[in-house]
Formats: C-alpha cells, structure tokens, sequence
C-alpha cells in the first residue's frame, strides 16, 4: 500500500503555506519538489567534501570526484546504458539537446531531412530549427491530432531515404501524451535516421530502458525528478558520441593542447568542458535513489489514480474543456474554463495557495492548433493527494464564479 502521508514528509516545502492557505503544488511537470534526502546531500557536499574534480591529487578533490563518478554510474544503471560513458552530464534537457544539434552541424547537408513531432517543447524545436538554418536540412513535422496524439501515418509517409534525424518527445509536457517511441525508433531506424528522445516528462514516472528502446540519444532533466535545478544528461550510444564533434572547448575536454593543436579527451569528458554541476550531479544520483526506492510501478500507478479522480472531477465541471484527452497519457492535465483566461484562473488560484502553471507551456505550436493562448495546467507528482485535487476543483469552481 502506498503511503502517500509519509512520502509527504519527506519535502519539506509541502508543509508550508502560500496566501495563508497550505501550499498545494501542480506545477511538478515544470519543476518537482526536493526530498530532504536530496537535501541532505547537497549540504553534505558543501559541508564536507567541496572540491574541483577529476584533476586534484588532494583528498578532497579525489573524494568528489569519487562520488561525482559514482553518480554517473547511478545513472547509468537507471537507464540501463551499456557504458557509464555513454552518459554526459549536462546542465539539463535544452543543453542536451543543443549539444546533440551541434554535432550534427557537420554531418547533416542540404537536402538531408529532419523530423520533429508537432508535440514538441519549443527546446526541440528551435535547436533544429536553427541546424537546419546551418545546414540546409529540412525540417519536417508530424502532425498531432484533437485527442493530442501523433498521426503515425503521416510520420510515414514522412520517413525516406533522406531523413537523417527524429526527435520526439516521450511525453509532452502540454498534454501529458506518451508517444510510441518504440515504433518511431523502429520506423525511423529502418530508413538509417538517429533518434533524440526529449525525457524531460517522462523520466518522473517511468524508467526508460535505453538499450531496450535501442534509443540513439536520450535527454533528461534532474530537477523534474527531484533533483535540483541547473543539471541533467545526455545519453548517447557510444558510437554516436565518438562521431559528434565536442560542443564546447576548455579544460578537461582536452586530451593534449598546443598553440597548433589540441586533441580531446576520451568519453565522456570530451563533451564535458569546464568545471561541471559537481554538487548537482551528485544530488542527481541521489534522486534517482531516492525515486528507485519508492519504485517506479508504484509511482505509476499512484499516479494514475490522481490523474483518473482529477479528470473525473474537473470534467463534471460545466464549461471546462481538456487538452489531451489520449488514453496514454500521465498525470497532467491541460485545462480551460470556457471564455476565461487561463491567467486569470492561475491568478485566483494563487490566492488559494494552489500552483498551477498557465501559458503557452513552451509549446506554442501546440496553442495554435487548438486556437487558444494557452491553457491552466494542473501536474500531479506522486505526493500529490485527492484531497489536494479537491481543493483544486474548489478553486476552479470558485475562479469560474468570479471570472464569468
Ligand atoms: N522538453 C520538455 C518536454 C520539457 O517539459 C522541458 C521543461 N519544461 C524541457 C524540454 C526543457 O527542460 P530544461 O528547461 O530543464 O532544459
């Protein structure tokens, strides 16, 4: 039985109140919360262990770099990567996902074809927008439908002898649709195109396997999956990674350096310039401790539940539309109250300590097809509660009241 009353204790913040009111936090799909276990990590380091890495001979810098490492490693055995340096710490999904676009500036020429889904965060998008831009390639979407899922018969009418990249997200952080990546991946390598998946929203609830998802490259974000904010990871298969140029140039991405020329460093410090989110990795190694001992099942189907009783409760609501209605989806939902502004009903339920996020989510294309400026998005995380969603459908009721 999952005890969501103890999980809850574990964050410090959920104990707080916002506008005299107890905080009730839906904005998960844009940052989770941060257990004290993650917490006390971060302290640790800067208490006890602060130190540049990798190039120290002192007890310190050996000391971080152990656990830096050991960090890496952690994640690696969470996305089941062959090789610890097939993953690249980065600052976070965007970064990942612009290292990746740069790579391929000296690969892709013109007349090579790029696919992008229609679901896409405005991070994967502009980044091929601005390759193609460098390139010459084309950039080619697929398109989505009223449920919020992608036309697949499109994608493959798409897919040729020309197309050299996918990118897609696993989930979309509009909507909360789960795309069928496993069938993109496989289409897509049958015509010998690579393969980015933008991990940002699924990573908070599901365990992606990437050598079972035969993956190309992978992105995540820690601070979507309680970790903090400013790192994430690239996964990317080892022979794609030799092949990709390094994206910056400084100190420990070097193999050797003169003034005629430098050689890089093996995988993965080549693509890791400068001195990196040591603090950060490592607290990112111990979310994904922290997530792993709650298990992933369990925070899948905990999940839904919330999801199911706020689809129910917030639908029984007189001029109150979803966005996203596919029957894959995770615990988001994207709403309207009929002639009201997503803003507006954000605001009041500010007032009621409830975080919501509205706008445009980074996902205009999205806005647009749906002819709205944007909707109120509630995101449930697995401490989230019922009770919780009750005060929301209160809130929305009452904003409706107000606003109308
Ligand atoms: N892709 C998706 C689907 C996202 O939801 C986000 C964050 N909202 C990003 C990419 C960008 O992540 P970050 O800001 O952590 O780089």
């Amino acid at each position: 039985m999952f005890k969501v009353d103890q999980i809850r204790k574990d964050f410090p913040i959920l104990s707080r109140q916002v506008n005299g009111k107890p905080l009730v936090y839906f904005d998960n799909a844009a940052t989770s919360q941060t257990p004290q276990q993650v917490i006390d990590v971060i302290v640790d380091y800067y208490s006890n262990y602060n130190a540049n890495i990798h190039r120290g001979v002192h007890a310190l810098s050996q000391e971080a770099t152990d656990v830096y490492e050991q960090a890496r490693h952690k994640i690696q055995a969470h996305f089941n990567a062959k090789h610890a340096h097939e993953i690249i710490f980065t600052s976070g999904t965007t970064h990942g996902i612009n290292l990746v676009a740069n790579g391929f500036s000296s690969i892709l020429k013109k007349g090579d074809e790029i696919i992008v889904s229609a679901l896409e965060h405005h991070s994967n998008i502009v980044p091929w927008q601005m390759l193609c831009k460098r390139t010459g390639a084309t950039l080619k979407v697929i398109p989505m439908n009223q449920a919020g899922e992608l036309e697949m018969d499109v994608f493959n009418e798409l897919l040729n002898q020309n197309t050299k990249l996918v990118f897609v997200n696993h989930i979309s952080n509009a909507l909360g649709t789960i795309n069928s990546i496993e069938y993109i991946i496989e289409k897509a390598h049958s015509v010998g195109a690579a393969v980015l998946v933008d991990g940002a929203q699924s990573c908070p609830h599901i365990k992606p396997d990437v050598q079972d998802l035969d993956v190309d490259f992978y992105v995540a974000s820690a601070h979507k999956m309680c970790g903090p904010t400013g790192v994430g990871m690239l996964y990317g298969k080892e022979e794609w990674l030799n092949k990709l140029p390094p994206y910056q140039g400084g100190g420990e991405m070097i193999a050797e350096v003169t003034f005629e020329k430098t050689t890089y460093a093996a995988l993965p410090h080549k693509f890791e310039a400068g001195t990196p989110n040591i603090c950060g990795g490592i607290a990112f190694g111990a979310a994904i401790d922290y997530m792993n001992a709650i298990g992933f099942d369990t925070i899948a189907t905990y999940e839904h539940e919330l999801l199911e009783y706020a689809t129910e409760k917030l639908s029984s609501i007189d001029g109150l539309k979803i966005y996203g209605t596919s029957k894959h989806k995770t615990s988001v939902i994207s709403f309207n109250l009929e002639g009201i502004h997503p803003y507006d009903v954000g605001t009041i339920l500010d007032k009621l300590g409830i975080a919501v996020r509205t706008g445009h989510h980074c996902a205009q294309p999205i806005m647009d097809y749906f002819k709205i400026p944007g909707t109120v998005r509630a995101s449930f995380a697995f401490y989230n509660t019922k009770v919780e969603i009750d005060a929301l459908v209160e809130g929305v009721i009452k904003a409706k009241m107000m606003l109308s």
